[in-house]
């Protein structure tokens, strides 16, 4: 008989006794050392599935695999490369349900932004394996008489891929895609909170007709990244995490010289100047800070709002942003689920406490757990807004990773820019006006990798994405990614 007093299983699909394995060369494998750590869904505080946790050796012998496996995918036709990425990206469309449902379990965001992820992902698989296909170098005619020059790109040998748990599957296709379309070999490292999706992603590549060892995944936690970051065999390192981490590991890798990749933290400005579309302008403050429960490097978590609007934006938004439905991830009617962990509902709720040591004024907000009606499960905090006039203040300075914004008046256009540069950061920024001259100016001006007009968290596969200052090192997607992964050769023919 079925038991009918316990609620069905949320993810029935998975018995949540399984042991996953990580990818080593051919083989799916269990730790050297039989070590593993258990995932945890964030909404109903359940443990599920066991997974390895990669030693050092472990680690050796995956970056040893994909240094075997670079000989042959590295000179094989480019060809026969974009066939793989092509197919894969076939394959991610077919199974793009199962990689949703599983990263919901892991970490807590939404079905509805999952299915967007998913959408991006086959995308982005598809992209890079159009470009392998394209010019690889240029012709050059030089100075000097009587010589021809041309230039390749070649690919870089071995990269080490290490993403973070707020969107794992997302920002690891910015690293794999284009690494493997440019002719590396690749070993990712996951983050602990995050690792099954990636591990299902990787099984549909081999399905796709990856040869072994052109792709691993190790499992684990911080040490199984560091033995990564300083494993003798790797050529490159592209890393996507907090601004201390990458510190660490730019200065691991310059040691060696090695090439990297940084994607960093952020406090992204939105910039809502005196004409501004309103209405457009505060549904989009809204996701700007609520998207992906603000656990987003492109959160627009910086509020500047011309002092002449100020009144009506702050009235509108105390009005819409309890209309943000939270919830159940899974159900498609919630925009907000719960923060990914333990440590990162610790680390948010002690901002808000923060926030009022510091006497920020609370705007609108300011629950959590089970303080916000409805909620009986799962670490959720609501979407919340202060006031922070002092440029000292905290939550105006410090990328908090939560639904938390920091609201700051202005009054011309020099402090708007002058506000939004004071961030050590330099992701993303963004503005509201409709004067084309005053965009443009500002555009220039605002110290960041990304800026929106009249827009915010706008994507695309071909658009380069990347930070200046705090926010990182280079740039993902777009045709500059592809750049990323290879060296350039410049090739002299002497004529006789
Ligand atoms: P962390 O820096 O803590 O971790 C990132 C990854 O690095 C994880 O896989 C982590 O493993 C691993 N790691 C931890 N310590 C080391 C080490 N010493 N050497 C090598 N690897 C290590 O970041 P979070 O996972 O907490 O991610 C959140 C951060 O990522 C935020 O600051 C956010 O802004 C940033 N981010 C940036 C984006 C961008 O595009 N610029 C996009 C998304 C996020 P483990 O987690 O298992 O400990």
């Amino acid at each position: 008989m079925t038991d009918t007093t316990k609620p069905p299983r949320r993810f029935a699909e998975i018995d949540p006794e399984q042991c996953f394995d990580m990818l080593i060369g051919e083989s799916w494998v269990q730790a050297s050392s039989g070590e593993t750590f258990r995932c945890f869904d964030p909404y109903d505080d359940e443990e599920w599935g066991h997974v390895p946790v990669a030693s050092a050796d472990d680690v050796a012998h995956a970056v040893a695999a994909a240094r075997d496996a670079f000989a042959t995918w590295s000179r094989i036709p480019a060809l026969a490369r974009s066939a793989v990425l092509s197919r894969w990206a076939q394959l991610i469309d077919e199974n793009s349900e199962t990689l949703a449902r599983l990263q919901v379990h892991e970490n807590g965001k939404t079905i509805t932004e999952m299915r967007a992820v998913t959408g991006s992902l086959r995308q982005t698989a598809d992209y890079f394996g159009h470009l392998a296909l394209g010019p690889i170098g240029s012709t050059i005619e030089p100075f000097m008489p009587n010589h021809e020059a041309w230039t390749v790109r070649q690919p870089i040998g071995v990269v080490a891929a290490i993403a973070p748990w707020n969107n794992p599957l997302g920002l690891l296709s910015w690293k794999l895609f284009p690494a493997l379309a440019a002719g590396n070999t690749i070993v990712v490292k996951p983050s602990e909170v995050t690792p099954v999706s990636t591990l299902f992603l990787a099984k549909l590549g081999l399905e796709a007709g990856l040869p072994a060892g052109v792709l691993n995944v190790v499992t684990g936690a911080g040490p199984t990244g560091a033995a990564l970051v300083d494993s003798p065999g790797i050529d490159k390192i592209a890393f996507t995490g907090s601004t201390s981490t990458g510190a660490v590991i730019a200065q691991r890798a310059a040691a060696r010289f090695l090439r990297t990749t940084l994607e960093l933290g952020g406090k992204g400005a939105q910039i809502v100047f005196a004409d501004a579309d309103l209405d457009r302008a505060t549904a989009s403050l809204v996701t700007g800070i609520t998207a992906g429960t603000g656990q987003a490097c492109n959160a627009g978590s910086r509020l500047l709002v011309h002092g002449s609007v100020y009144d009506e934006v702050i009235d509108r938004l105390r009005t819409l942003i309890p209309e943000v439905r939270i919830g159940d991830p899974l159900e498609p009617t919630s925009a907000i689920g719960p923060l990914a962990s333990r440590p990162q509902y610790e680390k948010v709720t002690g901002y808000l406490d923060l926030a009022e040591e510091e006497g920020n004024e609370l705007l609108v907000g300011g629950r959590r757990g089970e303080q916000i009606s409805g909620v009986t499960t799962g670490r959720f905090v609501e979407p919340t807004l202060y006031a922070t006039p002092d440029s000292q203040s905290r939550i105006r300075r410090e990328e908090i990773f939560g639904p938390v914004g920091a609201v700051i008046r202005f009054d011309d256009e020099d402090e708007a820019v002058r506000i939004a540069n004071e961030s050590p950061y330099g992701l993303v920024a963004g503005m509201w006006t409709k004067d084309v001259s005053r965009a443009h100016r500002a555009a220039k001006r605002l110290e960041s990798g990304v800026v929106w007009i009249n827009t915010w968290r706008a994507f695309s596969t071909n658009v380069p994405f990347g930070g200046v200052k705090h926010s990182g090192i280079g740039r993902e997607i777009g045709p500059d990614a592809l750049l990323e992964y290879t060296e350039t050769k410049s090739v002299w023919l002497g004529l006789d």
